[in-house]
C-alpha cells in the first residue's frame, strides 16, 4: 500500500473512532457513498459552515442569503441544462465488471505521468541542494517538459472530444494510451456511454397523477430562480450576491475517496450577479477572495493551485477550480465559474417571465451575468481532516496523535479537566465551564489522568485545555494547556474568556480574513 492510501486510511479509521464519520446505516454494511457525521463531526461541519455564511453574508453587505427547497418544480432543470447535459461519460471493463468514468481515468493517467515529474525534480533538487532553481528546472529539464507536454495535449484531446460529445474519440483516447483495468488488468473496454447525474423521484401518491422530479443535482438553481424575489424584496442593488447552504444529489459512477465524491452531500454557493461586460472582473477579484478565505485558516499555500477549466460546462465562459492537495493527490475542492447570463435567460424562456434588473446608472435593463464560488462542504471537512490529522514522537518516544485544526473550527474549543474527581475541584471545573459555555462548546472530563485526558483532547483537536487543582480554590489560577505547543501556562480563572477570544473565537479568524482581504 502506497503511503498516500495508508494516510487515507488513517484518516478514516480516526473519524470513526472519535465520532466525526460514520458510514450510513452501518449496522446494514453501509451504503456506498453515504457518509454520516458523528456527535464531533457535526460540529465540526457546522463551523466550517458558519466560517463560510458570516464571511459571505456576514462581511459583504451586498450579499444576503437564502434557504431554498430541495424539491423545484421539474423545468428548472430543463431550463438549466441539467437534464439534457448533466452526464459523465461512462466505460465498464468486460472482465472486471467494473465501471469507470471514462474521463476520470484519462486524468488519473495524466496523474501518474504528473508523478514520474514529481520524482525527477525530487532526485533534482537532492543532487542540487541549495542551489535549486524548481522554475527553472521545470522550464528546461528535456525529459520533464516533455512529460508536460504529454499531459497538456491529452488534456486538450480530451476537453476537445468531451466539447464535441465525441465519445468515439474518448474511447480511442484510453485505447492509445494503453490505460487498463485498475482491478482485472485487461484493456477490454465497453463504448463510452453518457450516464445522467440526476436522481429521479415522484410527488404525489396516486401513480397516474404523480410529477416526475429531481433531486437537486446544485443549489444553484435555488438561487436562480428566486433572482427577482431577493432583488425586489431586499432592493438589492447590481453587483449583489445570494448566498446558499444546502444539500445536492449526484448519482456519482463511481464514488469511492471517503467523502471526497458523495451521492448525497452539501453545497455552499454564492451566485454574484453583475452587470454584462463586467463579469471578467469580479471572475477574477472573487478567485482572489476565496483562496484568501482558505488561506486565513492557516493551512499552507503549497497545499493549494489553481487549475483553468479547458472544457468549460454549457453555462460558462471562464473556470477555474481551486485544487487542494487531498491525501491521494492535488483534486477540486472549489470551483469559481462565470456562468455568463445562461441560467437566467434559459429561466426568462422557460417560464414566461421577465428576469430582467433595471440598472437605474445605466439607465437600461438587462439580464445580469452571474460570477459564482461553489465549494463542496464535505470536500472542505476532508481538506481540513486531512492536513489536520498528526502523528509525533515525543521527546520520550511516546507517540500522540494530535489533530492540528484551525482553533476557531475544532468542534471542542476548550475542555475543563478538574485534576482529581474530588475536594471540591468538580465543583469550580463545572462553575468555570458555566461561563464559557455561553459562547464556546466546552466539555468537561474527570475520568483517567490527566495525561490521558490530554491525549484524547489532542485526538479531537481540542486547541485549549483548562486544569483546575488543589491551589485553584486558594488563588483562582489555573493551568491552560495549548494543543499544538503543549505548552502550560498558569493563569487566573478571570483572564479564561480573553484567551479563548483570542486563540479560538469565530471573531478572531473573520478578523484575519478581513485584514488579508483588506491588504490585497
Ligand atoms: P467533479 O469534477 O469532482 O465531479 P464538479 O466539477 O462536477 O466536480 P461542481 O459541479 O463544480 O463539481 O460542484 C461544485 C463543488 O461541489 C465541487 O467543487 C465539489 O467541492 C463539490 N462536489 C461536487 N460533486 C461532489 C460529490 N459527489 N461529493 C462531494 N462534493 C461534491
Amino acid at each position: 500500500m502506497s503511503t498516500r492510501e495508508d494516510a487515507l486510511k488513517k484518516i478514516i479509521a480516526h473519524a470513526k473512532e472519535y465520532g466525526f464519520i460514520f458510514p450510513s446505516s452501518e449496522i446494514y454494511d453501509g451504503l456506498a457513498a453515504t457518509y454520516d457525521y458523528g456527535q464531533n463531526g457535526v460540529l465540526l461541519k457546522n463551523k466550517i459552515k458558519e466560517y463560510w455564511w458570516r464571511s459571505m453574508t456576514q462581511l459583504h453587505s451586498n450579499i444576503v442569503g437564502i434557504d431554498a427547497a430541495i424539491f423545484m418544480h421539474p423545468t428548472t432543470w430543463k431550463a438549466s441544462g441539467h437534464v439534457d447535459a448533466f452526464n459523465d461519460p461512462l466505460i465498464d471493463n468486460k472482465d472486471s465488471k467494473k465501471r469507470y468514468r471514462a474521463d476520470v481515468l484519462i486524468e488519473e493517467h495524466c496523474a501518474k505521468i504528473e508523478q514520474k515529474i514529481n520524482k525527477e525534480v525530487d532526485k533534482a533538487a537532492k543532487r542540487f541542494g541549495d542551489s535549486f532553481d524548481r522554475e527553472m528546472y521545470l522550464q528546461t529539464n528535456p525529459r520533464v517538459v516533455n512529460y508536460q507536454q504529454e499531459i497538456e495535449s491529452i488534456q486538450q484531446r480530451l476537453a476537445k472530444s468531451l466539447t464535441n460529445s465525441d465519445l468515439a474519440d474518448v474511447k480511442s483516447l484510453i485505447e492509445e494510451l494503453g490505460i487498463v483495468c485498475p482491478v482485472s488488468g485487461s484493456r477490454n473496454w465497453t463504448e463510452v456511454r453518457q450516464f445522467n447525474l440526476m436522481f429521479s423521484t415522484k410527488l404525489g401518491a396516486a401513480a397516474e397523477n404523480a410529477t416526475d422530479l429531481y433531486l437537486r443535482p446544485e443549489t444553484a438553481q435555488g438561487i436562480f430562480v428566486n433572482f427577482l424575489n431577493v432583488q425586489r424584496s431586499g432592493r438589492m442593488k447590481i453587483p449583489f450576491g445570494i448566498a446558499q447552504i444546502g444539500k445536492a444529489f449526484r448519482n456519482e459512477i463511481i464514488a469511492r475517496q471517503f467523502i471526497f465524491r458523495m451521492r448525497e452531500f452539501e453545497q455552499m454557493e454564492m451566485q454574484y450577479f453583475v452587470a454584462p461586460g463586467t463579469e471578467m472582473q469580479h471572475y477574477e477579484t472573487w478567485k482572489q477572495l476565496r483562496l484568501n478565505w482558505h488561506l486565513a485558516l492557516g493551512i499552507t499555500e503549497d497545499n493549494y493551485r489553481f487549475h483553468d477549466h479547458d472544457n468549460l460546462a454549457h453555462y460558462a465562459n471562464a473556470a477555474a477550480d481551486i485544487e487542494f492537495q487531498f491525501p491521494f493527490g492535488f483534486k477540486e475542492l472549489e470551483g469559481i465559474h462565470s456562468r455568463t447570463d445562461f441560467d437566467l435567460k434559459s429561466h426568462q424562456e422557460h417560464s414566461g417571465k421577465k428576469i430582467q434588473y433595471f440598472d437605474a446608472e445605466q439607465n437600461q435593463s438587462y439580464v445580469p451575468y452571474v460570477v459564482e464560488t461553489s465549494i463542496g462542504l464535505d470536500r472542505m471537512f476532508l481538506a481540513i481532516l486531512s492536513t489536520a490529522y498528526t502523528e509525533e514522537t515525543l521527546e520520550d518516544n511516546s507517540t500522540r496523535v494530535v489533530l492540528k485544526l484551525p482553533a476557531p473550527l475544532a468542534p471542542i474549543q476548550c475542555a475543563v479537566l478538574p485534576l482529581v474527581r474530588k475536594d471540591g475541584l468538580p465543583e469550580l471545573a463545572e462553575s468555570i465551564i458555566k461561563d464559557l459555555r455561553l459562547d464556546y462548546q466546552v466539555e468537561y472530563d474527570e475520568k483517567d489522568s490527566i495525561g490521558k485526558r490530554y491525549r484524547r483532547q489532542d485526538a479531537i483537536g481540542t486547541p485549549v485545555c483548562v486544569t483546575v487543582d488543589h491551589d485553584s480554590l486558594q488563588d483562582r489560577q489555573v493551568t491552560v494547556r495549548f494543543r499544538d505547543s503543549m505548552e502550560q501556562r498558569r493563569v487566573s480563572i478571570d483572564s479564561l474568556a480573553d484567551i479563548l477570544q483570542q486563540e479560538v473565537s469565530m471573531k478572531s479568524l473573520l478578523k484575519k480574513l478581513t485584514q488579508a482581504t483588506n491588504s490585497l
